[in-house]
């Protein structure tokens, strides 16, 4: 133990000296690419002390993939440290097994320096650039006012289009907006969130020189990203969230939420089919293929964020980055409300509300498709960018020989 203190101290102390060794110069690759700052912000210098000294420890090195991948390196630059913080899923298991942790002088606290740097990785890899800010202005308050100014809007215009309560329509949502305008509408902003974070974390790819991706990397990738293989805790337990012990509702309450989300995807891509292809025109029936997945994804959809923001007001105040929960529980509370609304609209179709209850969810929706290039989901595509580049990565020879991987 004491030799192992004696291992850390030196490398503490190494990493006080270690912001001036780390400023280098590192470039965007590939065509268009552009410089980035040559310093070490002073979260990536955080992230560069505690990867020092936990590169001399190595306790949780069975944890996840951040200390394999951690092992492989000497230095720390800028690179290699945006990497690493997507590589982290936040789990908070190396907090609370950390005898370096707060209020140890050393205060190693590897969750909330990887927190900081990611969020500042959406901002700097963002398209267009003069939008990345809205990472940190995208809290529970803007998402809340969005939706709620768009909402308001499209009861306005169904108000003076005819009035918010009529004799009932069996459904027919097209005879409230037509369905050509609907299309323009949310095609163009789905289609913008896609290109934002396309361009974005293929910026963060370049950077981070992954080298080429065999069919067993991507493979193997794609898996631990959908079984959010990580979020177990390296031994199956389950991660942190309110204290040391261990929970698998973290896992359990994302899942409930990508799989819904997916589903209600699935749904929509279904009835675009059966009306470009089939010619047959919503409403479909209770029992048709777009109407189960969208009710089974909206049931996901509303466990898994219902969950997620308990966990998430009930979650160790150390173990992330207090700034981001807005943006965090924004993303969870919109998730939220698209799935309330679209049941209630479900349930309420055949009503004479039915156009009430349309332009509210469509407001919802569209609310979260403008914020989502630039809110909480970008982490899914940036952390699923840092699995492939550790599975790459992993099965290249590791140059130090001093790892355990
Ligand atoms: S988090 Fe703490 S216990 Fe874990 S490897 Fe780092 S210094 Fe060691
Ligand atoms: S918080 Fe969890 S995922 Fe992140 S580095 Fe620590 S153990 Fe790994």
């Amino acid at each position: 133990m004491k030799q192992l203190e004696a291992l850390a101290r030196e490398a503490q102390s190494f990493s006080e000296s270690a912001p001036a060794m780390a400023e280098q110069t590192i470039h965007w690759h590939g065509r268009n690419a552009k410089p980035q700052s040559a310093a070490l912000t002073d979260g990536e210098a955080e992230v560069a002390r505690v990867m020092q000294i936990c590169n001399a420890c190595r306790y949780c090195e069975g944890f996840c993939a951040v200390f394999p991948a951690m092992t492989r390196r000497l230095e720390f630059g800028k690179a290699d440290i945006n990497y690493l913080a997507n590589l982290c899923h936040n789990c908070g298991a190396c907090l609370h097994a950390c005898q370096y942790a707060p209020p140890h002088e050393f205060a190693v606290n590897v969750p909330q320096a990887m927190a900081r740097v990611r969020v500042q990785t959406y901002t700097d890899y963002a398209w267009p650039a003069a939008l990345g800010t809205l990472y940190k202005r995208n809290g529970l308050a803007l998402s809340l006012a969005t939706a709620a100014g768009l909402a308001l809007f499209l009861v306005l215009a169904v108000l003076m289009a005819g009035g918010l309560f009529h004799a009932p329509m069996a459904g027919n949502f097209y005879a409230v907006f037509p369905h050509n305008t609907l299309a323009l509408m949310f095609g163009a902003v789905f289609g913008f969130a896609v290109l934002a974070l396309g361009v974005g974390v293929t910026r963060f790819w370049r950077n981070v020189s992954p080298g080429a991706a065999s069919g067993a990397a991507v493979a193997e990738a794609a898996h631990d990203a959908l079984r959010l293989r990580y979020l177990d805790g390296g031994h199956g337990k389950g991660c942190n969230n309110a204290d040391d012990a261990f929970t698998l509702w973290r896992r359990r309450f994302h899942h409930f939420t990508f799989y819904g989300f997916m589903l209600c995807f699935a749904a929509t891509s279904v009835a675009t089919l059966y009306h470009y292809l089939l010619g047959q025109q919503a409403p479909y029936p209770f029992l048709s293929a777009p109407v189960l997945l969208g009710t089974a994804g909206g049931i996901g959809l509303l466990i898994g964020p219902a969950g997620l923001l308990w966990l998430n007001l009930r979650r160790h105040p150390l173990q992330g980055d207090a700034a981001q929960k807005p943006m965090d529980r924004g993303f969870i509370v919109l998730l939220f409300l698209t799935s309330a609304t679209g049941l209630a609209l479900l349930a309420g179709r055949d009503g004479g509300a039915m156009a009430l209850l349309l332009a509210i969810h469509l407001g919802v929706v569209m609310a979260l498709f403008l914020t989502l290039p630039y809110g909480k989901f970008a982490h899914g595509i940036y952390r699923s960018a840092a699995l492939l580049k550790w599975s790459i990565e992993k099965r290249q020879p590791n140059k130090l020989q001093l790892g355990s991987d």
